[in-house]
């Protein structure tokens, strides 16, 4: 068919068979009764050794033009130029949340849990991937905290208390500390200053109810024999932390927000989120990692890039570029 030219082709369908295409008002198809409609899905399974993980959506976010929300100022032309040479949306900058859930043995351990319960039903939707995976709140045995942004640690809270009462909760002492000092200092920040103060006491009164969990890290911490390692990552927050997961010789670097989007942030790592705490030093931070993962080719685990985050980090001179993995569907 695809040899005839198509005047041909359509010459010879018969007058019948192309009439519906002909613009003639067509009723829809009903949803035959019973039928839920289709909704895409959230939650991915994979494996790391002998670890089972699921890769679970909380929502997505959509943060302004990067004319608004990124930096340098002076770069924003080329950002825009970037995005529409992929034909991706220049008006907004889309921000997946992707929540990393782990389970070995008696372990289920949950890293960054999203924004929570209390967000729903436009975020919040790790509660939905539990229902399907099987788990349950109580059963969660650790979680990790990256740093304190709403998007992270806003699901470690539900009404007042511990969202998981059973788990210890993992974070770096330098990001405590950074929350607890009498003036944080966003000093070097372009986030508005107008937000802060809401942004210290939120993040203070959540650290209080999970005060008896928390269990404070030092960076390079080694937690469950070796399978998770806590690397400090600074730049996004002051205790800004990656997690190296490694099982029977298989491992994934998740790193967490080292990054917020799949093109701009790897065509010129120092293109900066006007969210980091400390842009220079996001900048330094992720020109490490990224050479290390490409050099290594260090499978990736992305909080922020499309669901279900997972790929590779690859130069493309004179930046780096984001490999998505393709999905893969097993039938065990
Ligand atoms: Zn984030």
């Amino acid at each position: 068919m695809n040899n005839l030219p198509r005047r041909t082709f359509l010459a010879a369908l018969p007058a019948a068979l192309a009439l519906p295409y002909l613009g003639a008002a067509t009723p829809p198809n009903p949803a035959p009764a019973g039928i839920k409609p289709l909704k895409n899905a959230i939650v991915y399974r994979f494996t790391i050794g002998d670890i089972e993980a699921f890769s679970i959506s909380d929502g997505t976010l959509r943060f302004g033009s990067p004319a608004v929300m990124m930096y340098p100022e002076d770069q924003r032309a080329a950002m825009q130029a970037a995005l529409a040479h992929e034909s991706e949306p220049t008006d907004s900058i889309p921000c997946y949340i992707n929540v990393l859930v782990l389970r070995w043995g008696r372990e289920v351990v949950v890293i960054d849990p999203g924004f929570g319960a209390a967000s729903r039903p436009r975020f919040g939707w790790l509660e939905d991937g539990f229902a399907q995976i099987g788990i349950t709140h109580e059963q969660v045995t650790a979680t990790f905290l990256s740093h304190a942004h709403i998007d992270h640690i806003g699901g470690l809270v539900a009404a007042g208390k511990p969202a998981f009462p059973n788990a210890a909760v993992y974070v770096l002492q330098t990001e405590l500390d950074f929350w607890f000092t009498p003036a944080p200092d966003f000093s070097q920040s372009h986030r508005n200053s107008a937000e802060l103060p809401g942004l210290i006491s939120g993040n203070r009164e959540k650290f209080d109810i999970l005060k008896n969990q928390t269990q404070k890290l030092t960076a390079g911490a080694a937690l469950f024999g070796g399978r998770i390692v806590v690397e400090a990552a600074p730049g996004h927050t002051a205790g800004h932390a990656i997690f190296r997961i490694t099982a029977q010789g298989e491992s994934l670097l998740h790193i967490s927000d080292l990054v917020h989007h799949a093109i701009l942030m790897f065509h010129d790592p120092s293109w900066v989120i006007g969210l980091d705490h400390h842009p220079a030093a996001s900048v330094v931070t992720r020109k490490k990692v990224f050479a290390e993962a490409a050099a290594a080719r260090t499978r990736i685990y992305a909080f922020h890039l499309p669901w279900p985050g997972l790929g590779h980090i690859a130069r493309f001179d004179p930046g780096y570029r984001w490999l998505p993995e393709a999905l893969r569907w097993d039938r065990a």
